[in-house]
């Protein structure tokens, strides 16, 4: 039997399986394989009849007497029982389940297991399991696998399937060298999968797991290095060259460039020069200075007489970007246009016009880039700013308007090393970890309710300097027995709170775009001293006038989140100020939030959070809930993943090619559906 055989291809699976096992998606007998359990159970000893106590899971061995024939209680057909051992007796109880009657046998000895209740004065159990003893020792002997089901199939019956494909298949593949299998001690791949389907213990388990997690994780990265070593030798058809420009433009910087805005900035240069195509993340924590960066790179694509994008995750940030860039870039005789959502049909068709003639050199826009009106004349760079954002798909939508362009992608989602690689594995990594020098260290607080007035007045204070504030909020409007705070009723009980002393306005995801704009216009010039908001601000903007950042119910966000947050103040040169707001003051919620009073980087509260949340909130589940591996966890794996990367890295050529050729001729399909989905160029 084959591994692409249908899982029909087994006894016992007709049409109507046929039918369930697709469910799971399972349809091959491979895919039925490697459908790993969920979890696994345990069988423990049997413990005394006197020792049970409410609420547990109980197993107990003793002796059946005084069956009651099944009967109904208001319609709930009930059997009962009683079981004694030498510590006491306890009654049974079984609803609906009138068929376990003939496993009960009066005077013979069982193994029970099931739910404790207190009913009445007395323990009950209910819904037991009965299981005779010799088999409840065997199943103690292993760990039970439960798989994820589907209605209308058991876990008996993957089992059963599971039983049958293990024996009928031959060989399974190795992917991995043997040299690698012989250094790191891996199980055979046979072996392994048995072993996750019918554990002989949970440490031999657990080696199987190692053997099949790394196999995983290799393969993944095999064609990372695969597909990395093919875009060396994509060359790049537009010209791009430096005339001194960007030379130029950084010497007329207000401030010099840190040494990796330089350092990064070069490896830019040198990438889109070399005549190859770009491929490149930076990735630099919030406030290091990543949109100079992209404005060179725009610049030196225009100069060179081709266009470049820019996309930006909201219309705000894309206004942003295109009000300083096309003041800054207007002196190299750069035409920059805007393109947005909110913007009217016609002058829409007008900028894809000019778009098209070539009129502007640089686009700046928000999703609207990829619509398939929109046709440039020769771009050659695209830049995505705050990547996470973005689905996939996009960004690969946007780099098809090109002859391939060279690719930027700015993110400050601090991952790791080797997880960025997953993610962005067709692209080279830059990172930014310094701050631009004349900043102060934001002063932060976690507070309680009490300390609300306290703030305003500070916030007074800072507002009678000159300065400005956010104020940020969970949701935008009062909701029914919401005990959140909101945009649209904080607004006004701020301006109550005020008078006209401080000018405040709201800022929300519900307005309209023409209306934020203008609201973010107002608070960028000065004229509103007070940003309420919802977490529109938190990608991306830069106000450096503003030094006060005030988060209401801060335990409601996720600490990434709520660092982003923070790093829209300490953007000047003036002392700047973050007051988290504990709206449930637990101690656990404070503990979590006393995270971000410790540390300023955004790398390692990303890991703390970790710790305290599981992965799926950092990144977005949009990002991440793509990639998925049937066993690893990018987290919790972390070091088979190392591992894992050092082998790949270790292979020579030969190596990899027949390692790449292995995977073709056994199949290894998830790797490459994988890659349909991430892959970007
Ligand atoms: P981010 O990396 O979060 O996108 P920005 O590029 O928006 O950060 O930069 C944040 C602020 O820092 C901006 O006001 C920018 O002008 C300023 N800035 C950038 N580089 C430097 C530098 N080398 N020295 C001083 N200020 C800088
Ligand atoms: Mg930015």
């Amino acid at each position: 039997m084959e591994l692409t055989d249908s899982v029909s291809a087994i006894k016992g699976i007709g049409e109507k399986t046929q039918k369930l096992f697709g469910k799971l998606g399972i349809n091959s007998v491979g895919e039925l394989l490697t459908y790993y359990p969920a979890r696994y159970d345990t069988f423990k000893d049997p413990g005394a009849i006197a020792e049970l106590k409410p609420g547990e899971d109980g197993v107990i061995c003793g002796l059946v007497s005084k069956v009651v024939e099944p009967r109904y209680a208001s319609r709930i057909k009930v059997l009962t029982c009683i079981v004694t051992d030498p510590s006491g007796s306890i009654e049974l109880v079984w609803f609906n389940q009138p068929y376990v009657k003939y496993e009960l046998k009066s005077g013979y000895h069982f193994i029970f297991r099931g739910k404790v209740n207190l009913k009445g004065r007395k323990l009950q159990m209910e819904q037991a399991k009965v299981y005779k003893r010799e088999e409840y020792y065997r199943l103690q002997t292993a760990l039970q696998p439960v798989y994820r089901l589907t209605s209308g199939l058991t876990n008996n019956a993957l089992r059963k399937a599971m039983q049958q494909a293990l024996t009928i298949t031959g060989d399974l593949p190795e992917y991995v060298p043997l040299k690698i299998r012989k250094k790191y001690e891996f199980l055979k791949k046979n072996h392994a999968v048995t072993e996750m389907h019918f554990p002989k213990s949970y440490e031999t388990m657990v080696e199987a797991r190692r053997s099949l997690v790394f196999e995983e994780f290799f393969l993944f990265m095999v064609f990372l290095r695969e597909m990395a070593l093919g875009r060396e030798e994509q060359e790049s058809v537009a010209k791009i060259s430096d005339d001194g420009s960007c030379d130029d433009f950084i010497r007329k910087l207000p401030y010099s460039l840190t040494e990796d805005q330089a350092k990064v900035f070069e490896e830019v240069r040198k990438d889109m020069t070399s005549g190859r195509v770009m491929a490149r993340l930076i990735q630099g924590d919030v406030g290091s200075g990543k949109t100079v960066i992209a404005e060179l790179a725009l610049l030196m694509t225009a100069r060179s007489g081709y266009q470049g994008a820019i996309m930006a995750p909201t219309e705000v940030l894309a206004k942003q970007h295109y009000d300083s860039m096309s003041r800054d870039l207007k002196q190299y005789g750069i035409n920059c246009v805007l393109l947005v959502g909110s913007q009217g049909a016609a002058e829409k068709k007008k900028i894809y016009r000019m778009i098209a003639a070539h009129e502007a050199d640089v686009v700046i826009g928000t999703h609207t880039l990829f619509q398939e009106k929109l046709e440039f004349d020769n771009l050659a760079l695209c830049i995505t700013d705050e990547q996470h954002r973005f689905g996939v798909r996009q960004r690969e939508n946007l780099s098809k308007k090109g002859i391939r362009p060279h690719i930027l992608v700015m993110s400050a989602t601090p991952i790791p090393r080797t997880l960025a690689m997953m993610m962005y594995g067709d692209m080279d990594i830059s990172r930014i970890t310094t701050m631009p020098a004349e900043r102060l260290p934001v002063k932060n607080c976690v507070v309680g309710q009490s300390y609300r007035n306290t703030a305003y007045n500070f916030i007074k204070k800072q507002v009678d300097e000159g300065r400005q504030a956010y104020v940020i909020c969970p949701m935008v409007d009062g909701e029914e027995d919401s005990e959140l705070q909101n945009v649209t009723d904080y607004t006004e009980s701020l301006k109550t709170f005020y008078g006209d002393s401080v000018s405040v306005e709201k800022l929300h995801g519900k307005m309209k775009a023409a209306e934020k704009n203008d609201i973010m216009e107002r608070f960028k010039n000065g004229e509103i001293r007070v940003l309420v908001s919802t977490t529109v601000v938190e990608v991306g903007v830069n106000v450096p006038n503003a030094t006060v950042m005030m988060v209401e119910d801060a335990e409601r966000f996720g600490l990434a989140q709520l660092h982003q947050l923070r790093g829209r103040v300490g953007r000047g040169d003036k002392q700047s100020y973050c007051i988290f707001i504990c709206g449930k003051e637990s101690e656990e919620a404070m503990e979590r939030l006393n995270i971000l009073l410790k540390s300023n980087n955004g790398f390692d509260i990303a890991n703390e959070d970790l710790k305290m949340r599981g992965p799926g909130d950092l990144f977005g589940i949009r990002q991440c809930g793509e990639m998925y591996f049937k066993l690893g966890d990018v987290f919790n794996d972390a070091e088979i993943m190392n591992s894992a990367n050092e082998a790949v890295a270790s292979l020579s050529d030969r190596e990899l090619e027949e390692t790449v050729q292995k995977m073709y001729d056994g199949g290894a399909k998830e790797v490459f559906q994988f890659f349909n989905n991430y892959v970007t160029i």
